[in-house]
């Protein structure tokens, strides 16, 4: 029972005049991919910043794996976030880069040699697992950053615009990497974005932000084609 659950979400961010996101319900299954998407400013980021649990919730509840996290630290909440900057560590090998969360949580080091070698494999890193960011292309760092989410097996996934710093050629692979790599895992995922068509493509549901309120949730087919 890993699903993430929004019950009546706002967000007022103090001396706003207005919430940012209001009263925004939704129900994220077990392993589902739902993209939430709208134009700029609509209260994405926000929404996905509150399941992190680096914004506060004004008001409502969120559930984790059956779990109430609405006051619980990010740290302590079992998700990852890739952000849309990778913010690797530059002075670190990709190795260490995927290593670190373990390595901070006290793993034994054969159990993060283990998941890191698994995680570079999925992820088709493992020949460049001795290389520095630097000597990366943004593809291959933006593997490394899901792979940095991936290797603590969080319940939940969260994404936050990952492919508006990569080329539009890239931008299509990394979409198809993305999908399958959840879909393998099983991860329940939330992903943010503000295009169209990745959210067609990727999410089996799609939620559709407007003004911080919540306007449809359904499945690409259904939202986009209606005659
Ligand atoms: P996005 O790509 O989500 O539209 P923005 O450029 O709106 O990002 O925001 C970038 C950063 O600035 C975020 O950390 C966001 O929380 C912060 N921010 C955005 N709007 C405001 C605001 N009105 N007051 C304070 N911080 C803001
Ligand atoms: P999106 O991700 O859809 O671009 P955001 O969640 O970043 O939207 O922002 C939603 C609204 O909240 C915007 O009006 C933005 O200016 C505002 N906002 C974002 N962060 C802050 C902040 N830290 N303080 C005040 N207002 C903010």
């Amino acid at each position: 029972m890993s699903g993430v659950t929004l019950e009546n979400v706002t967000c007022h961010y103090p001396g706003a005049e207005r919430a940012s996101v209001s009263n925004v319900s939704l129900d994220i299954k077990e392993g589902e991919f739902l993209v939430l998407v709208g134009p700029s400013g609509c209260g994405k980021s926000t929404t996905l910043r509150m399941i992190a649990g680096l914004e506060d919730v004004t008001d409502g509840s969120i559930t984790i794996g059956g779990r109430d996290v609405t006051h619980i630290a990010p740290k302590d909440r079992d998700i990852a976030m890739v952000f849309q900057n990778y913010a690797l560590y530059p002075h670190m090998t990709v190795r260490e880069n995927i290593a670190f969360s373990l390595k901070v949580a006290k793993y034994p080091k054969d159990k993060i040699n283990r998941r890191v070698e698994e995680a570079a494999k999925l992820l088709d890193l493992t020949q460049y697992l001795d290389r520095k960011p630097k000597a990366l292309s943004g593809g291959q760092r933006q593997r490394v950053a899901m792979g940095r989410a991936i290797v603590r097996e969080p319940r939940a996934f969260l994404m936050d615009e990952p492919l508006s710093n990569l080329d539009a050629k890239l931008r299509v692979q990394t979409r198809t990497q993305i999908s399958e790599l959840t879909r393998q895992l099983g991860v329940t995922t939330v992903y943010v974005t503000h295009d169209q068509t990745e959210a067609m493509t990727m999410g089996d549901r799609v939620a559709v932000l407007k003004d911080g309120l919540l306007q449809q949730v359904d499945t690409p087919s259904n939202l986009y084609d209606k005659p």
